[in-house]
């Protein structure tokens, strides 16, 4: 266990499940007083223990159930966190979801409703919460992390179309919250996972069997995840980390890193062999 972010505040949102889970968890590990988040008050709470057993004092966690895509949600989430710890030097914007209509329509007959839900929580409550946070970071010269997709692109993303217009803008707001606060001190980068086991899936609708045999194709398919294994939530949290650590990454400004087995480097026509095309 090192200490490196002791004495540094952060809030991770969507910190009851998955990657920001374990980003509060390795963030709480690591020395820093964290706001963990989300709407299920439960899972919020498996999160709040595991910190706990990992020998983490109680006064270091804050836990904050409420829907961070209501603007009273997000002026809860600061406020508490600044009336408890007093300031503020990380900010994590994981919290995101994919969502499909009743019909599970794709492409670009995608009910306008699943673009609403999406964009509320996957950007609006971004620019929202990023707004609210900044003059505490200001303070601070602090750190944003965003949890940005591979979905964003440059390839194409019909199934999840409005998914992937989220995180194709919170891209380009990156890059541009970067440029603007950078002139306070404040950093401001992304990570874009590729397939990750968490509860994302889930929250789409789709079973834990059907999440596992997803998993199980992809990881047996070169052409879908050369490295051959599904990301798991710590190795997103580590990037997150080292994104959040000035020492390690101060001159990292406006980025996203991409952590995704080697998906988006594998084009479709590499599938096949080429002199087996000609042979046929
Ligand atoms: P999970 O479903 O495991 O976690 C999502 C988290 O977001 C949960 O803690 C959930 O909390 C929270 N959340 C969702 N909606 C709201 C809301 N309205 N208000 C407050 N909290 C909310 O999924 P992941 O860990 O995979 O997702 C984290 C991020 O990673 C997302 O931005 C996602 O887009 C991104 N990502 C995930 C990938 C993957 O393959 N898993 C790939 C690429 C990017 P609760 O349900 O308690 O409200």
């Amino acid at each position: 266990m090192t200490n490196r972010f002791s004495g540094k505040v952060a809030i991770v949102t969507g910190s009851s499940n998955g990657i920001g889970r374990a980003t509060a968890i390795l963030f709480a590990k690591e020395g820093a007083k964290v706001t963990i988040t989300g709407r299920n008050a439960q899972r919020l709470e498996e999160t709040k223990q595991e910190i706990l057993k990992a020998g983490i004092p109680e006064d270091h966690v804050l836990a904050i159930a409420t829907d961070l895509a209501t603007e009273e949600g997000q002026d809860e989430l600061i406020n508490e966190t600044i009336k408890k710890f007093g300031k503020l030097d990380i900010l994590v914007n994981n919290a995101g979801a994919a969502f499909m209509d009743d019909k599970r329509t794709s492409g670009v007959d995608q009910d306008i409703s699943v673009f609403d839900k999406i964009m509320q929580i996957n950007l609006r409550s971004i620019v929202t919460l990023t707004q609210k946070a900044k003059k505490y970071l200001v303070e601070t010269k602090g750190e944003i992390v965003n949890v940005s997709s591979i979905g964003a692109g440059p390839q194409a993303q019909p199934k999840f179309i409005h998914y992937a217009l989220s995180k194709a803008s919170l891209d380009q707001y990156t890059r541009s919250a970067a440029i603007d606060l950078i002139q306070y001190g404040v950093r401001v980068n992304a990570v874009s996972p590729g397939v990750v086991a968490t509860g994302f899936g889930e929250a789409m609708g789709m079973t834990r069997e059907m999440d596992q045999k997803y998993f199980n194709f992809l990881e047996s398919h070169k052409d879908c995840i050369p490295c051959g294994s599904i990301g798991k939530p710590i190795d997103i949290a580590n990037i997150i980390a080292f994104l959040a650590d000035r020492k390690l990454s101060s001159y990292i400004i406006g980025q996203s890193i991409v952590a995704d087995g080697g998906s988006t480097l594998v084009m479709g026509m590499q599938s096949h062999n080429m002199m087996d095309i000609l042979k046929s």
